[in-house]
């Protein structure tokens, strides 16, 4: 696409976070199911449901600016979620699987925060008020929920990870392994 404009980039981020977002919405399921804890697996849960709103108003976004979101993947996040599958499908000790999921999602988040806060920056600076708005909505569910998985492994996620640490658990199905 023709990269001129701020108004050019503006549309080039939102295509980008579209692409990520509606990654996020696939692997979040599976985050869910591989969490140990029912607090972690019902905080991906809660984040899934955002997730969709946030798909919705990126959409909105798109209606509003004439956009059509169609440019393609987002590399970083591919990369991120690919991390994420990567734990999933590696041999990792019963009382470290949460605390593994944590911090693979927490990447994701700091990735939509800095792209959300991106995104409504250059909004305000177009003038584009509601745009930015639904921005900074997202922007603060992103935050939330990097808390929220702060707040998750620092209550109970780590302390299980070094509570026992000579278990030698097959979590997960042994087909993979970390590179
Ligand atoms: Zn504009
Ligand atoms: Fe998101
Ligand atoms: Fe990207
Ligand atoms: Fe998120």
């Amino acid at each position: 696409m023709a990269m001129n404009t701020l108004e050019d980039l503006l549309a080039h981020e939102l295509a980008d976070l579209y692409s990520a977002e509606t990654q996020v919405a696939d692997a979040l399921p599976k985050l869910a199911n591989a969490a140990r804890s029912q607090e972690l697996r019902t905080a991906f849960e809660e984040h899934l449901e955002e997730t969709l709103g946030q798909i919705r108003r990126l959409e909105e976004i798109a209606h509003e600016l004439g956009l059509t979101m169609d440019e393609g993947t987002c590399r970083a996040m591919e990369g991120l979620l690919t991390e994420a599958d990567e734990v999933m499908n590696a041999r990792i000790g019963e009382d470290v699987v949460d605390a593994s999921l944590v911090a693979k999602a927490q990447r994701v988040e700091h990735y939509e925060i800095a792209a959300y806060g991106t995104a409504a920056s250059f909004a305000r600076q177009l003038r584009h008020g509601h745009v930015a708005e639904l921005l900074e909505q997202s922007l603060d569910e992103e935050k939330n929920a990097d808390a929220m998985l702060t707040r998750i492994a620092e209550s109970g996620a780590n302390e299980r990870a070094t509570a026992r640490g000579t278990s030698e658990g097959t979590t997960f199905e042994a087909d993979g392994g970390l590179k």
